[in-house]
């Protein structure tokens, strides 16, 4: 059993970030694979069964903190409601119950089940655990998780479908490529024919899907087949959600031996877009996809498939047609803060500053890639 560390409640290290504003209940510990080579998130760390009277235990923890910080709400005057104010007099009074304190400031709406894999949990017991949740907290309206597409495909659609109905709305998969050789090269353990039976199953019970994929997977000798056998698989799950993330060497990973031996060569920013355009070009999907990580390069890639394709593509156009210097530019900008988007280097002023930082780079001798490798590995 891991430490609760002052809360009397379990807490798993990741979720995703539209999950920012979801109560975490963990129900299983870190990841049952944990082998992928691209993955630092477990790596270390032993994959455990959570019971569901552990579960269930801190459910009752959660709503013990509503209810005291309900009670706290009447005490100093806000009648029962979680404002900012009631937030800053816990924070220095009760910090353990800050979680749940921001959980209902920002409406108390969502729950994301964690760790890595929640359709590993039997689904009789996942089913106990959802009817739990919804009578302790009635006014949940979206509960999701992680899940492994090969998990998926295990589970019958029926089985989906009483999940579903116990509560669970939408389900994440870390669908990464749907390229063969890439998944069994990242020891993905599953193949994309799974990756497809998962994500179809998992909309055929009426549950919501968020796909995930990794940009930079293929590196820069497989990219054009991760991206077109990527969108071959997700044309056929076609999602509700593509979410984008983009490969970072983070240090834990496997995955640096390879690049340190030469065996895989990183895809750059350049060769990343040009992934995100051919993948545009590709996708016959009808799924809403979004750049939803401070990792991605252009984070103004949202829009809803098929209508918005020409405009998303407009955007890595935009990019992939700028002189050298303003795409250098961009990405130094991009990855120290001053931007989010392309159009933030029409702001003069924020332009000149990310110059300044260029010039100071050069005056010191330092590569701008090299610093921003750098600068990355320690911020991820
Ligand atoms: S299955 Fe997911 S969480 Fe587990 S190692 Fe692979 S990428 Fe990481």
């Amino acid at each position: 059993m891991e430490a609760k560390e002052n809360v009397p409640f379990e807490q798993g290290p990741i979720r995703p970030p539209s999950e920012a504003e979801s109560l975490l209940i963990r129900i299983n510990r870190n990841c049952p694979w944990n082998r992928c080579l691209f993955c630092p998130a477990y790596k270390g760390k032993k994959f455990s069964r959570r019971t569901v009277e552990e579960i269930k235990e801190d459910i009752l923890a959660f709503k013990e903190a509503e209810q005291k910080l309900k009670r706290l709400s009447f005490n100093y005057g806000y009648g029962g409601a979680v404002g900012a104010e009631l937030l800053e007099l816990i924070y220095q009074q009760d910090p353990e119950l800050i979680q749940v304190g921001l959980w209902l400031y920002r409406g108390g709406k969502n729950v994301f089940l964690q760790d890595a894999d929640g359709l590993a949990m039997a689904a009789d017991k996942l089913v106990a655990i959802l009817y739990f949740l919804k009578e302790q907290f009635p006014t949940v309206e979206r509960i999701t998780t992680y899940a492994r597409a090969k998990t998926a495909a295990k589970r019958t659609v029926e089985q989906l479908t009483t999940i579903r109905e116990a509560g669970l709305t939408r389900v994440h998969i870390g669908m990464e490529t749907g390229n063969d050789a890439l998944l069994a090269y990242m020891c993905k353990g599953v193949t994309a024919a799974e990756q497809i039976e998962g994500g179809k199953k998992i909309k055929e019970a009426g549950l919501s899907l968020s796909e995930y994929v990794l940009l930079g997977l293929g590196g820069r000798d497989a990219w054009q087949e991760h991206i077109m056998d990527t969108a071959a698989a997700l044309n056929a799950v076609d999602p509700h959600f593509i979410r984008l993330r983009t490969l970072a060497l983070r240090h834990k990973i496997p995955l640096l031996d390879h690049v340190e031996k030469g065996t895989f060569i990183p895809q750059e920013d350049e060769g990343t877009a040009r992934e995100v355009k051919l993948l545009l070009e590709n996708l016959t999907v009808h799924s809403y996809i979004v750049s939803d990580h401070f990792l991605n390069l252009l984070e103004e890639i949202e829009g809803q498939l098929p209508q918005d394709r020409l405009r998303l593509l407009d955007v890595v156009n935009r990019y992939l047609e700028m002189s050298p210097e303003r795409r250098a530019n961009y990405r130094l900008g991009r990855r120290l803060g001053y931007y989010r988007k392309l159009l933030d280097m029409e702001d003069r002023n924020r332009f000149s500053q990310v110059e300044e930082v260029r010039h100071n780079l050069q005056k010191q001798g330092e590569d701008q890639e090299q610093f921003l490798a750098k600068y990355l590995a320690r911020y991820v």
